[in-house]
């Protein structure tokens, strides 16, 4: 199965889709941008076939053609695209790459070439959710370390909670004590508020990577129940 934004699906000329682990499979991957993802915040403007293997974590263009694609198990894939649907991104947006800043440099990117924040429109795709997204103390000390460290301190409860949110049977039990549960998907959509992004410009698609195995791959819950990796392709492109 795959996921479509109705608010990408309404700009003219662009192509999309969230893929499940089924259909990610037989996609054929030649068809997108390489790049090797590295949870960091770079992001490549891509403007012909790159000559290396870039290590970036998203991609803009406007060029035509080509299929952003981004890789994911449990980070966020964030697709977006100019109103007009003259430009497009894709981002991969785990907690590295967000508390970096990719989603707010994303924004930037767009508003140098002439892209106003209320003109961008975003979508996000599976990953894994606050009802099995658990964390330690230690890791909320090392967020608010982190340039997103400040959202962190103003938005505690909205990002934490030391119970799982809305857990279901396939969510793990806790693993350690004084455990968190964390919210990666209000972390990325703070960003994008805070860089201009309009609420109801941002459209949160699919399910939990960990408690949907049939249809998902999770990087946590192969830690937790070895089983042959899978990963889901989501991906953008302009039609010419
Ligand atoms: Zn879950």
């Amino acid at each position: 199965m795959a996921w479509f934004s109705r608010l990408l699906a309404d700009i003219p000329g662009i192509r999309h889709a969230f893929l499940d682990v089924h259909e990610s499979a037989v996609f054929d991957k030649s068809r997108l941008v390489d790049i090797k993802q590295v949870h960091g915040a770079n992001i490549l403007h891509l403007t012909e076939t790159p000559a290396q293997r870039p290590q970036v974590d998203g991609v803009l263009t406007s060029l035509t053609g080509k299929s952003i694609g981004i890789v994911t198990a449990d980070c966020i894939p964030v697709l977006m695209a100019s109103r007009d649907g003259r430009w497009i991104a894709g981002l991969h947006a785990g907690w590295r790459g967000a508390a970096q800043g990719i989603l707010q440099e994303s924004v930037r990117r767009f508003s140098a070439h002439g892209v106003a924040a209320e003109d961008i429109l975003v979508a996000t795709g599976p990953h894994i959710r606050a009802c099995c997204y658990e964390v330690s103390g230690a890791f909320r000390q090392t967020l608010l370390e982190t340039p997103a460290g400040y959202l962190v301190r103003d938005y505690a409860e909205q990002l934490f909670s030391s119970w799982p949110k809305t857990p279901n049977p396939n969510s793990p039990a806790a693993r350690e004590e004084n455990s968190l549960w964390f919210d990666l998907l209000a972390f990325c959509q703070l960003q994008l508020l805070d860089a201009g992004i309009s609420r109801k410009h941002i459209d949160c698609l699919a399910a939990c990577t960990y408690c949907h195995p049939e249809i998902l791959g999770s990087y946590r819950r192969r830690t937790h129940q070895p089983a042959t990796k899978t990963q889901q392709i989501s991906w953008i492109e302009r039609i010419g």
